[in-house]
């Protein structure tokens, strides 16, 4: 399976004066497998950030130069999205939420663990493919993980939510077998009664979708029933 956008290790700017901080979450995050890029100055900070190449930022706020604020101001005037989180002190509430209305993602308050900040970053940087252009693919067969769309060279077919959701589901494992009960808790959310037929109507539409595409070929059998027990999704 190839998943757009994958990128590892994930790269951050960091954007902090204070010396202490710096370097605890430069070792903390580089531990952690990040690839830290930092500097103290805040002109310094929007240059970089600018110049690109960060998957996330990590601004605080009261910096020399130029605050954390009005960089983050700077770069999503100029359209620059790259996911940013805010280090605030615990008495600037006024900052963090003007932060949050000048198009920040998510703060954080000093003082923090620096496995937070690294579980946040890791949840932007989820939520930052979630709106980019992902999908997976497995051969011409593609799930557009933005439009919900499944593809098939030049053709295309629209999903249900919960027909996309479902086979998303099955496609992150494919080859594995769900049961039913298991696919009716991911996709349904909470305990359906359990003869229920809904999962099997649910694949039965999934698997007109897939043989509506590609023509003579029957890409339904990607979908397997295996008795008894479930169902899987063959690449
Ligand atoms: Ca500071």
């Amino acid at each position: 399976m190839i998943t757009s956008n994958e990128k590892l290790p994930l790269k951050v700017l960091l954007v902090e004066d204070e010396q202490k901080i710096a370097e605890f979450v430069c070792s903390g995050l580089q531990q952690r497998g990040f690839v830290v890029e930092h500097c103290q100055n805040g002109h310094r900070g929007l240059e970089l950030a600018e110049r690109g190449g960060h998957d996330l930022i990590v601004l605080d706020i009261m910096l020399p130069g130029r605050d954390g604020l009005s960089i983050l101001k700077a770069l999503r005037s100029r359209h620059i999205m790259t996911p940013v989180i805010l280090l605030t002190a615990r008495t600037e509430l006024g900052d963090r939420l003007a932060g949050l209305e000048l198009g920040a993602d998510d703060y954080l308050a000093k003082p923090f663990f620096v496995e937070e900040l690294a579980a946040r970053l890791h949840a932007l940087r989820r939520r930052a493919l979630g709106t980019s252009h992902d999908v997976m693919q497995f051969g011409k067969l593609c799930l557009d993980l933005v439009s919900r769309e499944l593809r098939h060279g030049q053709q295309t077919v629209e999903l249900t939510a919960r027909e996309f959701t479902l086979l998303e589901y099955l496609m992150r494992s494919a080859g594995q077998v769900f049961t039913r009960s298991q696919i009716l808790e991911h996709v349904w959310g909470y305990d359906f009664d359990p003869t229920t037929n809904v999962v099997d109507v649910c694949i039965k539409r999934i698997r007109a979708k897939l043989a509506s595409l590609a023509g003579g070929q029957d890409l339904s059998a990607h979908i397997e029933s295996v008795r008894g027990i479930g169902y899987r999704f063959q690449p």
